[in-house]
C-alpha cells in the first residue's frame, strides 16, 4: 500500500540508496524489470509499474508468441507490484538496491502466467502446512575463445574435478569470490564446490520457506550470470552446454513443516524413518513425473541430460541415498529428514520448478498415495520403473493430459507454457545443427 512504500523510499533514501531495481520472472524464469529512481519509487509504484505482457510471450531471440490475452489482444500491460519486504542492496552495484515485484493483471487479480504468482497459488494448497525447500543449482563457467567450436571455452579447462578445491581448479579464485558476494547480496548461500565437469562449479543454498528460496534462486541465477558478464565471461546453466561433459542440475531438497513446527516427513517408527506424508509425497513426484519433466526439463536440451551415467535420473524412481534415483531419500532423519529431487536441470524457472514438485508432492499427500519400493542399486535399468519422456514433445504431452497438477498449478497458466514451449519446438525443428552438417553434409 501507499504507506508501506513511502516507508520503504525513506529508508532507502536515508541508506544513501538512489535506485531500485525491480524484478519478476519472465516465463523461462529469466529476470526482467525497470531500474526506478528512488526519489520518485513510492509514486511511481503506488499503481504498479505497467509492462507489456510480452514477458510473458519471448523467446530470447525476441520472437512474440501469441499466449491467450496476449498478441492477439493487442499486447496490454500488467503491472509490478513491489514486494517491499524482498529489498536487498546489490553489493556490486552500489547504490542500487533490488525488489521482487508480483505481477497483477488490470482487473487487480494476480496473472496467472507470472511464475512468482504460479508458486503463490500451490503454496495456498497447504493450507497451514510450511514447505521446506533447499535450492543447489550447477554451472558451467566459460571463457571467450575465436578457436573454440562456439566461441566460449571452460574456464579452468581440464584442471578442476569434482570437489578440486582452490585455486587448482578456479585459477582466479571465482568460486570463493562470489561465495562472498553473493552472501553479501543476502542470498544466504551457504557453500560453493567444483563439480563433475571442467569449469562447472555448484553452489547450495540454505534452505528457507518457499517462496523465500525460489526468490533466493531467482536472484542467484541473475547474479551468477551478471558477475561472470563483468568479467568478460559466460555462466551458463543450460542443462547440457558440451556433447562429453556433464550436465547441471537443479536439485530441490524439500521436507514439510506442520503448522505446530514439527517436522512432518520425520517419523522413527515409520518404514526407512519416514513419516506417512512423506511416503506420499513421494508417491505424488512418481505419479506426476512425465508431467514434471515438461516444467524441471524445460529445453530441448534438457532431455540430453538425463540417462545412464549421469547422475542424473533416467526413471521415475526413488531411492534411499541412492544419486542414481530420480528421487534420493538423504540419510539425516530427525528435523533434517527431506526428499531431494534430483528431476530438474539449470535451465528450470525456479518459481515454476519448485511449484511443480510441491504440486505433485501435495496431490500425493491429499491422495494418501504410497509408493513403490525404494530403488536398490543402479537406477537405469528400464525394467525397474517407467522411463522418464525422451524429449520436450513428449514431457509436453504429458503436461497436457495431467488435469490434476494443471488445476492446482493454474491451468491457464499450464495453456500459455504449452503454447510457448510448443512454439520453440516449431522454431528448433526449422534449424539444422552442427550434428546434422557433420553428419549428412
Ligand atoms: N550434474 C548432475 C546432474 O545433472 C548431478 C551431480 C551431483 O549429484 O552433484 O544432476
Ligand atoms: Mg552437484
Ligand atoms: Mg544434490
Amino acid at each position: 500500500d501507499a504507506k508501506a512504500l513511502q516507508q520503504a523510499q525513506d529508508r532507502l533514501r536515508e541508506r544513501g540508496i538512489d535506485v531500485v531495481r525491480l524484478g519478476y520472472s519472465d516465463l523461462l524464469g529469466a529476470e526482467r524489470g525497470r531500474d526506478l529512481l528512488v526519489r520518485r519509487f513510492a509514486r511511481t509504484a503506488a499503481d504498479g509499474v505497467a509492462f507489456c505482457r510480452s514477458v510473458f510471450a519471448t523467446s530470447p531471440r525476441g520472437d512474440v508468441i501469441d499466449i491467450e490475452g496476449g498478441l492477439s489482444a493487442g499486447l496490454p500491460d500488467v503491472l509490478a507490484v513491489p514486494d517491499v519486504g524482498t529489498v536487498r542492496d546489490i553489493p556490486w552495484e552500489p547504490g542500487v538496491a533490488h525488489m521482487i515485484a508480483d505481477v497483477f493483471d488490470p482487473d487487480g487479480t494476480p496473472s496467472q502466467e507470472s511464475p512468482r504468482t504460479v508458486l503463490r497459488r500451490v503454496l495456498d494448497r497447504y493450507d497451514g502446512v510450511i514447505p521446506v525447500v533447499g535450492p543447489e543449482l550447477e554451472f558451467f563457467l566459460l571463457e571467450p575463445d575465436s578457436g573454440a567450436p562456439r566461441g566460449w571455452r571452460r574456464y579452468g579447462e581440464g584442471t578442476g574435478r569434482v570437489y578440486t578445491a582452490g585455486s587448482v581448479g578456479d585459477p582466479e579464485n571465482t568460486q570463493l569470490a562470489w561465495l562472498r558476494r553473493l552472501d553479501a547480496y543476502g542470498l544466504e548461500v551457504v557453500a560453493a564446490n567444483h563439480e563433475f565437469g571442467s569449469g562447472q562449479f555448484e553452489i547450495n543454498l540454505w534452505h528457507s520457506d518457499a517462496l523465500d528460496a525460489a526468490d533466493r534462486t531467482f536472484r542467484f541465477r541473475t547474479a551468477v550470470q551478471e558477475l561472470a558478464r563483468r568479467q568478460g565471461k559466460l555462466a551458463t546453466f543450460m542443462a547440457k552446454p558440451f556433447d562429453d561433459d556433464a550436465g547441471s542440475g537443479f536439485h530441490v531438497h524439500f521436507s514439510c513443516r506442520a503448522p505446530d513446527g514439527g517436522a512432518l516427513f520425520d517419523d522413527p517408527t515409520g518404514q526407512d524413518g519416514l513419516s506417512r506424508a512423506a511416503r506420499s509425497a513421494v508417491a505424488g513426484i512418481l505419479a506426476h513425473a512425465p508431467a514434471l519433466a515438461a516444467l524441471l526439463n524445460p529445453t530441448v536440451t534438457s532431455y540430453k541430460r538425463l540417462g545412464p551415467g549421469t547422475m542424473a535420473p533416467w526413471l521415475a524412481d526413488w531411492g534411499l541415498d541412492n544419486r542414481s534415483a530420480l528421487i534420493r531419500v538423504p540419510p539425516e532423519r530427525g528435523g533434517a529428514t527431506r526428499l531431494e529431487v534430483r528431476l530438474g536441470d539449470a535451465s528450470v524457472n525456479p518459481y515454476v520448478g519448485i511449484a511443480a514438485v510441491l504440486a505433485a508432492a501435495h496431490l500425493g499427500m491429499r491422495d494418501g498415495l504410497e509408493p513403490p519400493p525404494p530403488l536398490e542399486g543402479y537406477g537405469y535399468d528400464a525394467a525397474r520403473a517407467p522411463r522418464l519422456p525422451s524429449g520436450l514433445a513428449s514431457a509436453l504431452s504429458a503436461l497436457e493430459a495431467d488435469a490434476e497438477l494443471a488445476d492446482v498449478l493454474g491451468p491457464r497458466f499450464v495453456a500459455a507454457y504449452v503454447a510457448y514451449k510448443r512454439n520453440e519446438l516449431e522454431r528448433f525443428a526449422r534449424t539444422v545443427t552442427d550434428w546434422e552438417f557433420r553428419e549428412y553434409a
